[in-house]
């Protein structure tokens, strides 16, 4: 896989000189996990403060009767950018988990007896394409270099920028690929001049839903995303998405970043219009830069005087927000038939459970609905015999979350969920926890509730969205799914490197 040239220019972080001055991050997600290492890497001496008592934010674990349960995200993207990651530090990712690569990628599930294996092999692609629309698989061929071409040129010449001014892109290169990277045509249309199949554009379309935007608003620039799913390929961390944070925090205490665990943080002071110190409720902590990992709006809100924040609450309340999610994690005492490790239900309308997320936002009608099932690819993650069911369905923030409605979409869910797959599976559940608003909300300080962040919409990409410095305090900055790039394992991984660089740049 293709590093994209990256190490080269990484080197300038790697280089250890001592500033003797003081960090504090703020969130132990990855973006602050990222952002952490790289400082203490490049000689700053940081403290991490995270308020729950376990690392990885959105992407903890937790382990019960047996069965180990990633919280949030499961989809690995993108090997390159992990290996990216720990290569600047001399690393790679086989030294802190196994990769293993899915094929079938995932599977798609129309409807009754109608279920699709996405094959990780290209040749196989190609012929699923041509049997689902003559022509289709040369189309495949022509979207895909367009998309390698995104792909290429996003995450090595867009991603990293700390998208400060618009002056970071008045680069003839970046102009001239501006055109080509498709950024002003939206991805629904994009994706309609290749393919008419219903089937291939929601397959096409479907990987959008990551950015939390609906495809109508989406740049065509994230089509890179299909390279990333068609060629980069679906992979999973034996053990969990979780090995990803376990490797990140190792390596972090090995650059000597210092962790305190349940302590949340409830103000940062403010002194001549630089952050001093950040309290927790029994200690304060003295900062020469803090780096803010936690939701931006919550950072603003709760943790600064109204002075010091750079958004209105107006500003906030006018953002997209990415969606929210009910969660279910289900032990099951049994081994399921017709599930396999990524399973999408796409049996309903999407575009009206979509404008029930972003147009009226409101409790679903008829669902689309996720479930990854890790212990059909490893065998660590439940005890022999039974299954491990991770159940999403994607939601609009803000909506009221109550017991008796997530009780109403488990059982609307696992009705449509026993009738594709044609066999009983509430009978076996041994285990069960549901997650929604209410928990982004306590664990995460999550605004309305979101799960993934700000949506990528073309009005909140680059230097559109929240900044990752702040306007009003001189050494206090910003990183994860609510600033540059966006949200997503690989760009919080990114975020915490750009946010890095950029306190190098002004402060080391
Ligand atoms: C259900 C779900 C499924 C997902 N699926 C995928 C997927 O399959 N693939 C993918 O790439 N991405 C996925 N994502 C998105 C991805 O997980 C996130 O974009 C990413 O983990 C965000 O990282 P972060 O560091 O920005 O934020 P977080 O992980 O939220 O980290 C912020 C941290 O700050 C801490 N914090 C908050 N307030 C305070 C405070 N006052 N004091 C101290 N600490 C505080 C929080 O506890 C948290 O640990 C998913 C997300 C969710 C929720």
């Amino acid at each position: 896989m293709p590093t994209w040239g990256l190490r080269a220019r990484q080197t300038i972080f790697s280089i250890f000189v001592p500033t003797g001055k003081k960090v504090i991050v703020i969130g132990s997600g990855f973006a602050g996990l990222s952002a952490a290492t790289n400082l203490a890497s490049a000689g700053f001496r940081v403290t991490l403060l995270e308020k729950n008592a376990s690392p990885g934010g959105r992407a903890r674990q937790f382990a019960e009767g047996g069965f180990v349960f990633d919280m949030g995200p499961s989809w690995y993207w993108m090997p390159d950018v992990f290996e990216s990651y720990f290569g600047r530090f001399g690393k790679h990712p086989s030294e802190y988990y196994d990769l293993v690569r899915l094929d079938p990628s995932y599977t798609v599930v129309f409807g009754p007896n109608d279920f699709m294996d996405i094959p990780a092999r290209m040749e196989q692609l190609r012929d699923l394409f041509e049997s689902l629309e003559p022509g289709s698989a040369a189309r495949l061929d022509a979207f895909l270099a367009q998309a390698a071409y995104k792909y290429r040129v996003g995450i090595h010449e867009f991603v990293y920028k700390p998208s400060r001014s618009v002056t970071e892109f008045i680069d003839p290169r970046i102009l001239v690929s501006a055109v080509r990277m498709d950024i002003f045509q939206s991805f629904h249309a994009h994706v309609r001049r290749f393919f008419r199949n219903p089937k291939i554009l929601q397959l096409v379309e479907f990987p959008v839903l990551f950015l939390g935007a609906v495809p109508q608003n989406t740049p065509a620039l994230y089509s890179l995303m299909n390279y990333a799913d068609m060629q980069g390929g679906t992979w999973y961390p034996m053990g969990g998405m979780h090995r990803i944070v376990e490797g990140m925090v190792k390596l972090a205490v090995e650059k000597g970043v210092t962790f305190e665990y349940n302590q949340e943080v409830t103000g940062i002071d403010v002194v001549g219009g630089r952050a001093s110190s950040v309290r927790t409720a029994d200690r304060t902590y003295e900062a020469d830069i803090v780096v803010a990992g936690a939701d931006y709006q919550h950072v603003e809100s709760q943790l600064l005087g109204a002075g010091s924040r750079s958004y209105s609450d107006d500003y906030w309340n006018k953002r997209v927000m990415a969606p929210s999610s009910l969660l279910f994690y289900l032990g099951v005492n049994k081994k399921l038939q017709k599930l396999r490790h990524h399973n999408l239900f796409f049996d309903a309308d999407f575009g009206l459970h979509a404008k029930e997320i972003y147009q009226t936002p409101r409790w679903p009608t008829e669902p689309l609905f996720y479930v990854s099932a890790p212990s059909q690819t490893d065998p660590g993650v439940a005890p022999a015999g039974c299954e491990n069911l991770f159940v999403l369905i994607p939601l609009a923030p803000d909506l009221e979350d109550t017991e008796a409605t997530r009780e109403k979409y488990y059982h609307l869910v696992m009705d449509r969920l026993e009738k594709l797959t044609g066999q009983t599976i509430r009978d076996a559940v041994v285990y069960k926890r549901s997650y929604a608003h209410r928990d982004f909300k306590s664990d995460y300080h999550a605004f309305k509730g979101n799960a993934y962040g700000l949506a990528n919409t073309l009005m909140q990409t680059a230097i559109l969205k929240p900044s990752l410095k702040s306007k009003k305090v001189n050494n206090l900055y910003y990183t994860g799914q609510l600033t540059v790039p966006g949200p997503g394992v690989p760009p919080s991984l990114i975020s915490g490197q750009v946010v890095a660089k950029e306190i190098i740049r002004e402060l080391g």
